[in-house]
């Protein structure tokens, strides 16, 4: 059996949460000289510190119950959240597979946390065989796994093998899965030890908004919400998510467009000389390997196109993400100019 008080930090188990004047009180009131807010204005009232109603509408579509569901400031704050809640620091540790998404090696330093970096195979997959090796350590309390995984962009298999096995706490990170499709956000049920984290960042076209959204068992989300600061989404940022909510069918256009859009720059990019190989994709950018990326990077960025050089990451790639039909035919013929 799982037990999560097991795993959780004995300060976080013991920890008396802050409670506002919006805590304290539910039900409807027309008077509230409970917060020292100034009465007038718009902007006045500090906002619902759970975010009962943009839950409810994520959990909709989601199909999870909203009690499932903790909002970050950016799914930055839940990766962060996640190592303060479940990793002593200078103790425990946390694993990830490499190339990887630089946020868990941040956060795991700001924390004071070990972070095992695990390379992936050649083509971008775990090794199952090295892993079982370092999971017999066993202060290693949270596994973070991208899939898609950012810069590669691949799906990684064998994931819920993992989930079954570990002790810890398993994070999935499925930034892109609205791209690739696949997501475990339905198997919550199945694992007590399971935090999925998805985002309105990528997809949702919401970046500048910073909502990120973990899905996990009751228990968890209690230990993300007694950790958080109290009114970590802004009302601006909350009315805006619930906006872009009520537009599931732009959404799913814009999915689906950017998706056509990668498999055709993904052809496109393969046939320009200077690229040697385009990896697979199932999110909205493309890994790409060129015969010298630094070239390829400084050329583009004269011409005023920002892409992202991996060279240091991966040896000559590139990550490209998928624009608007009119930029990604711009970068093309930008690149059909360049010599290297
Ligand atoms: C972009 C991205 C995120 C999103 O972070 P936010 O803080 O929600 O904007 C999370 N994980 C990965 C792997 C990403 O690439």
């Amino acid at each position: 059996m799982f037990d999560i008080t097991k795993i959780v930090r004995p300060n976080i188990l013991a920890l008396q949460p802050y409670s506002s004047a919006r805590d304290e009180f539910t039900g409807s009131a027309g008077i509230f000289l409970d917060a020292n807010e100034n009465p007038f204005g718009a902007l006045n009232r500090y906002p619902d510190p759970l975010q009962k109603e943009l839950k409810q509408r994520i959990a909709e579509i989601k199909s999870v119950s909203p009690e499932n569901i903790f909002l970050g400031n950016g799914s930055d704050e839940a990766i962060d959240l996640c190592y303060r809640i479940f990793c002593e620091p200078g103790i425990d540790k946390a694993l990830t597979f490499t190339p990887t998404y630089g946020m868990y090696q941040v956060s795991a330093a700001i924390n004071n946390v070990t972070l095992v970096n695990l390379p992936l195979t050649c083509d971008f997959q775990v090794d199952f065989n090295r892993l079982s090796k370092v999971l017999e350590d066993d202060t290693v309390k949270l596994l973070f796994i991208c899939s898609p995984n950012n810069p590669t962009g691949n799906t990684l298999k064998g994931v819920e093998t993992i989930i079954k096995n570990f002790k810890g706490i398993v994070v999935v990170d499925e930034a892109y899965a609205d791209f690739s499709g696949t997501s475990l956000v339905a198997t919550l049920h199945n694992y007590p030890n399971l935090i999925v984290l998805q985002t309105l960042s990528k997809a949702w076209g919401l970046a500048t908004v910073r909502i990120g959204m973990a899905f996990a068992s009751t228990p968890i989300t209690a230990l993300f919400n007694k950790v958080k600061p109290p009114y970590n989404i802004s009302m601006l940022n909350y009315t805006a998510a619930l906006k872009a909510l009520g537009n599931t069918e732009q959404y799913g256009q814009q999915v689906k467009l950017l998706v056509a859009e990668r498999n055709k720059m993904a052809g496109a990019l393969s046939r320009l000389p200077m690229v040697t190989k385009v990896y697979p994709s199932k999110a909205n950018f493309l890994l790409v390997e060129v015969t010298n990326a630094d070239a390829v990077y400084q050329k583009l960025a004269a011409q005023g196109i920002i892409i992202r050089n991996r060279n240091k990451v991966v040896a000559n790639c590139l990550r490209i993400s998928i624009g608007t039909p009119d930029e990604n035919r711009i970068l093309l013929n930008a690149l059909q100019q360049i010599t290297v």
